[in-house]
């Protein structure tokens, strides 16, 4: 089951939030037929979103992630909970690309580098916080270790990976956030960094282990103490109403044409794969509430 554990070191300088997510890719993967490689960025990006937004931990809050790149995977979104639970979409899902010389899935080229990505907090009550940065590499995690450098000013370390298997199904998939907090000693970041390169890519430990391993092997030597441990899951929160407010939207003319075809409207989910049908009339009705609303 995918889960988030977060711990922090025995002397509380430094913290870590670690992440296994291969069901709520592999799900991802199945709502938006994604390729190998769309597979692989999107996995990343929602393990970095699940992690943000399961930090706010306030009824009604989320974090929006958008990664514009220029690509042609076409620009990602991925929304979390305050649990972590998180949904994503991308342009071009189905896009396939050749593998990178050291035979692994080319990821940085379907994002791009041209762009940025922004972080959107939203508590759900004040105004949304953005916060953004250049894109370094279009592989996710270094873009959100500059994000963390940048926005939060903290040192972090930041690993995201997705396996993905011959069958074009996720095998293994998750990451981990570790930073160092205020005052920490400069040989507790040597050893920090240590660990991190022992630990190399975190799909070789997630496959077959989980977010636990991946804690004990980058907190190695510092005596980790775990905070939480949560389930997380791929989770949209589309509704019939929520469709409707986005028809209710359209132009007249738009309106018209759907009345002189007399057909019903299909909409799917951008982030599932939930179909809303609406009838001609019914169609009518939501723009003529609007139109209504409007002369008030
Ligand atoms: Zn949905």
């Amino acid at each position: 089951m995918d889960n988030i554990i977060r711990a922090i070191s025995a002397d509380g300088f430094v913290s870590i939030a670690a992440v296994s997510s291969r069901g709520l890719t592999e799900r991802a993967r199945e709502i938006h037929n994604a390729s190998p490689v769309a597979a692989a960025a999107i996995g990343r990006v929602m393990a970095a979103t699940s992690i943000l937004g399961s930090a706010i931990k306030k009824d009604g809050a989320s974090v929006t992630v958008r990664i514009h790149g220029g690509g042609p995977l076409g620009s990602i979104i991925a929304v979390s909970d305050c649990d972590g639970n998180v949904r994503c979409c991308a342009g071009n899902p189905e896009v396939e690309l050749p593998l990178r010389t050291d035979g692994k899935l080319d990821v940085g080229r379907a994002v791009g580098t041209n762009g940025m990505l922004t972080v959107i907090r939203d508590d759900g009550e004040n105004e949304p916080y953005t916060g953004g940065v250049a894109l370094v590499s279009g592989e996710i995690a270094e873009d959100f270790t500059s994000y963390f450098h940048t926005s939060e000013q903290v040192p972090t370390a930041v690993a995201l990976g997705v396996l993905v298997d011959r069958d074009r199904t996720v095998r293994a998939a998750g990451g981990y956030v570790v930073s160092l907090l205020p005052g920490a000693p400069e040989n507790l970041i040597d050893a920090v960094e240590q660990n991190v390169a022992e630990t190399g890519a975190v799909t070789n430990i997630l496959d077959g282990g989980g977010a636990e391993d991946l804690i004990n092997s980058v907190m190695r030597g510092l005596e980790p103490r775990i905070l939480s441990t949560e389930s997380v899951e791929y989770r949209c929160y589309c509704s019939r109403e929520r469709v409707a407010g986005a028809l209710a939207g359209i132009g007249r003319e738009e309106v018209d044409d759907i009345l002189k075809k007399g057909e019903t409207v299909e909409v799917t989910c951008r982030f599932c794969d939930e179909i809303y049908n609406f009838s001609p009339e019914e169609i009518k009705n939501l723009n003529l509430e609007v139109d209504n609303g409007q002369m008030v």
